[in-house]
């Protein structure tokens, strides 16, 4: 079984006949719809699809909504695109028609970008291909110079080096969004963008407002959001999963640093309990190739090596040529990655100290797991998903198979790495012991364990009690199976 989880961002290469479901098949965990492109209906049709599909091949697949936030962008050329010279000067208009765009202006989406910029800033455009440093400001217009020239298209991003634009984590577009993302039942909704905690509490309120009961991921790409620890700690802890968003936050922070920072994020979205996803460019040359590059594979290994929950495609399986290959190839390199003693040595807590009791039950089953032999999975029946996600901050190479009849949580544990999400219904009028065999036959059926093999449970003294779990219990696959099949 592999641990980490992928996700796929779905488009116009996922809906050629049968892509989707070979996606889905070939091990994708949650699809992401990313609202930057394609309008409702798309989005409305994809989810769906997704849900038709998970249903049928008896999978949870998790649906993110994405949100495209305040990426500041240019406006457009009258030829679609210009070639920029280093040496050449350019102008960026926020007042000039949108349409009117040359060699020498060209307009802009954000009024608010003049106020916020100054002699000696450097811009970044389509993610640092094109860099521009300022001279002046006047007015609407922000007088710069080709640092780094290169063909520049219609409504390219713009980043500031180092970050600090005023621009709210918001968007008018967002909030409209956020009821699309309510309408579709998005698992969870990514906020792109954050400056900090409070534009995430900011976010939720806004959500739940709309009708949406989302897990909200806060999208690390800005500078300011990795400024400082207590600020990154607090986003962290305000969030439900974190996304290290290399393609945003590489340009405001320069790759050299990115490569630290996303081990920094990592190592703290795991120490307070918190999934997080690695995204983009993750198998880039895949968008038009058939096979990754061999530093594709270690990126992508990497991450897994960090700690990360979750790696991410973008392009690659929403507009590239290859989105299977591309699935099959990120689920290999995972998997080989996992096989490390560096992957399985992740988090041990041995000196923590909990005040909650589930909460030690699952790192002491943890620690059970990997010193019991013939033990096969280690198998939590789980009401909000807790459990199974503080189990799997520890690294070990037995599958969490967690069982839950809430199809909100089953979604939620998509994202959790190494764990199997199980969607359960328990047999009525049985005493406790009963129904631990029955799960356990359950698992054994699917997973397929040896003869002799063992199994952790964990669970509540009853069922449906959130935050209940108090008990771990070894059970005896051969016994387990004696009891239910009744001989
Ligand atoms: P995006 O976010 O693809 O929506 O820009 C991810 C990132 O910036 O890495
Ligand atoms: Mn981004």
């Amino acid at each position: 079984m592999r641990r980490t989880k992928i996700v796929a961002t779905l488009g116009p290469a996922t809906d050629r006949p049968g892509v989707m479901k070979n996606l889905l098949v070939a091990g994708v965990d949650v699809c992401r719809l990313n609202f930057s492109h394609g309008v409702p209906h798309d989005h409305y049709r994809r989810a769906k699809e997704v849900r038709a599909i998970a249903n049928e091949i008896g999978r949870t697949v998790a649906v993110l909504a994405d949100l495209q936030g305040p990426k500041i962008r240019i406006a457009q050329f009258q030829s679609g695109s210009v070639t920029l010279k280093v040496g050449m000067k350019f102008i960026l208009d926020a007042e000039l028609d949108p349409s009117r765009g040359d060699e020498t202006i060209v307009g802009l989406d954000y009024r608010g970008l003049p106020n916020d910029c100054g002699p000696g800033d450097i811009l970044l455009l389509d993610d640092g291909r094109v860099v521009l440093k300022v001279l002046d400001v006047t007015g609407s217009q922000i007088f710069t110079e080709v640092v780094t020239g290169g063909k520049l298209s219609n409504n390219k991003g713009i980043n500031r080096k180092g970050g600090g634009l005023s621009a709210g984590s918001l968007t008018d577009k967002d909030y409209q969004d956020m009821k699309l993302a309510a309408e579709i039942e998005a698992d969870f909704v990514a906020i792109s963008f954050p400056r900090d905690a409070e534009d995430i509490h900011h976010a939720r309120h806004a959500l739940t407002k709309r009708g949406s009961k989302a897990d909200l991921i806060a999208k690390i790409e800005r500078a300011e959001a990795v400024a400082s620890e207590d600020v990154l700690d607090a986003m962290i802890s305000a969030s439900d999963a974190v996304m290290v968003a290399r393609g945003d936050l590489g340009v405001e922070i320069g790759d050299d640093r990115l490569i630290g920072v996303q081990k920094k994020i990592i190592a703290r979205a795991r120490a307070l309990d918190c999934p997080v996803i690695t995204a983009t460019q993750m198998m880039e040359s895949m968008i038009s190739n058939s096979m990754p590059t061999r530093a594709e594979v270690f990126d992508v290994a990497n991450a897994v090596l960090d700690g990360t929950d979750a790696v991410m495609l973008s392009a690659e399986t929403a507009t590239g040529e290859y989105p299977i290959e591309t699935v099959l190839a990120m689920a290999k390199t995972a998997e080989g990655a996992e096989q490390t003693n560096q992957a399985r040595a992740l988090g041990a807590r041995v000196e923590a100290q909990y005040d909650r009791r589930d909460e030690a039950i699952a790192l002491g089953a943890m620690y059970i797991a990997s010193h019991l032999k013939k033990l096969a999975a280690i198998v939590c029946i789980t009401e909000s998903g807790s459990t199974p996600l503080w189990m799997s901050r520890s690294g070990s190479r037995l599958p969490i198979v967690a069982l839950s009849n809430q199809s909100r949580t089953l979604a939620r544990m998509a994202l959790f790495r190494g764990v199997m999400p199980l969607a359960f219904v328990s047999p009525e009028d049985q005493p406790m012991s009963y129904i631990d065999d029955f799960v356990v036959g359950q698992v054994a059926d699917i997973l397929v364990f040896p003869g002799d093999s063992q199994v952790l449970l964990t669970r509540g003294d009853r069922l449906n009690n959130p935050g209940g779990t108090s008990t771990i219990k070894i059970v005896s696959v051969k016994e387990a199976r004696r009891t239910v099949g009744g001989d």
